[in-house]
């Protein structure tokens, strides 16, 4: 049996616009592994936000950084647009155009997994796609104070592209800063899965706007299928904080089953072993982006659009 197998209670077999309540949470290890700026784009300070410090120091509230849901999910859904344009162009399929952010074509596995709004260079009479994948904010392991680095440079004046005296100060996170993270996928086909982990296996850029630093390793701990999600990423930092010296699959496997008494159906949880997620990423990461599949893909995606303008 594949351990894909394993998905198959979490997964429906054609997307759809009308959704139910599979759910499947990818719980992962986001590790900086350059200088990265995380910061909103008006103020050069990171984006810090104040939590507990752990589960067990409740009372006791620290600064941590914030790697926003928004800066993930674009660096992502690019990454799977780059992964479609030139697995496509290998199979020589000829497909519509799509790319960020006013192109979006409507019909490829990216904009039925990331959502599209149509756009005025776009197909205005289209009705839009909702995301089926979700983002949330992740929260640095550790403490802010632990992993931040300021540097001081010459700011350039811009009008005259001279170096004055004014200095500014950058700040960014170290490298091995980790950030315990969780996407969550609805109603998603096995082969949206598949595309989903090769994606954040594969996406290893998150500052493009920033330009400096921005590299990432994404890593799967855990898994989790459901009707429901079952732990959000803080209350996985905050776990995680305690086990700092463990953190393995195990673990995450642990933490995961102290959440499943809190849903509201833990008949339908199924939190998967760590032989069990490598079994399912390894088997995923084989499977490659073929033109059978990609035409599958594609179809799905049309046969949705189809459905979704019926009503
Ligand atoms: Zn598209």
């Amino acid at each position: 049996m594949s351990s894909l197998d394993l998905l198959k209670s979490y997964t429906v077999e054609k997307p759809q616009p009308l959704i139910g309540a599979k759910t499947i949470q990818i719980l992962m290890m986001r590790e900086i592994l350059d200088y990265t700026v995380l910061r909103t784009e008006e103020t050069r300070e990171l984006n810090t936000v104040a939590t507990p410090l752990s589960l067990k120091n409740g009372d006791v509230t620290t600064m941590r950084v914030a790697f926003l849901a928004t800066k993930q999910k674009a660096a992502e859904s690019r990454k799977l647009e780059q992964m479609l344009r030139t697995a496509t162009e290998d199979a020589r399929m000829d497909i519509t155009e799509c790319f960020l952010k006013d192109n979006l074509c409507l019909e490829c596995p990216r904009c039925a997994l990331f959502g599209a709004t149509s756009t005025e260079s776009g197909r205005q009479n289209r009705a839009n796609i909702k995301h089926r994948i979700a983002y949330s904010t992740a929260f640095s392991l550790l403490p802010f104070e632990e992993i931040e680095s300021s540097t001081t440079f010459n700011a350039i004046n811009d009008r005259n592209q001279t170096t004055g005296q004014a200095l500014g100060t950058r700040y960014a996170v170290v490298p091995a800063t980790v950030f315990p993270s969780i996407v969550s996928l609805r109603s998603v086909t096995l082969t949206e899965f598949v595309l989903s982990i090769k994606t954040l296996l594969a996406c290893k850029s998150y500052g493009a706007e920033s330009r400096i630093g921005g590299d990432v390793r994404n890593s799967v701990f855990g898994i989790i299928g459901g009707w429901e999600e079952v732990i959000t990423p803080l209350e996985l930092t905050l776990e995680l904080y305690e086990q700092q010296d463990n953190l393995s699959g195990e673990t995450f496997k642990t933490i995961a089953e102290k959440y499943r008494p809190m849903t509201g159906n833990p008949d339908h949880i199924t939190i998967f072993s760590p032989e069990q997620v490598d079994q399912v990423i390894k088997e995923a990461t084989e499977i490659p982006l073929d033109k059978s599949l990609l035409e599958q893909s594609y179809k799905d995606v049309g046969e949705y659009v189809s459905e979704q303008q019926k009503k």
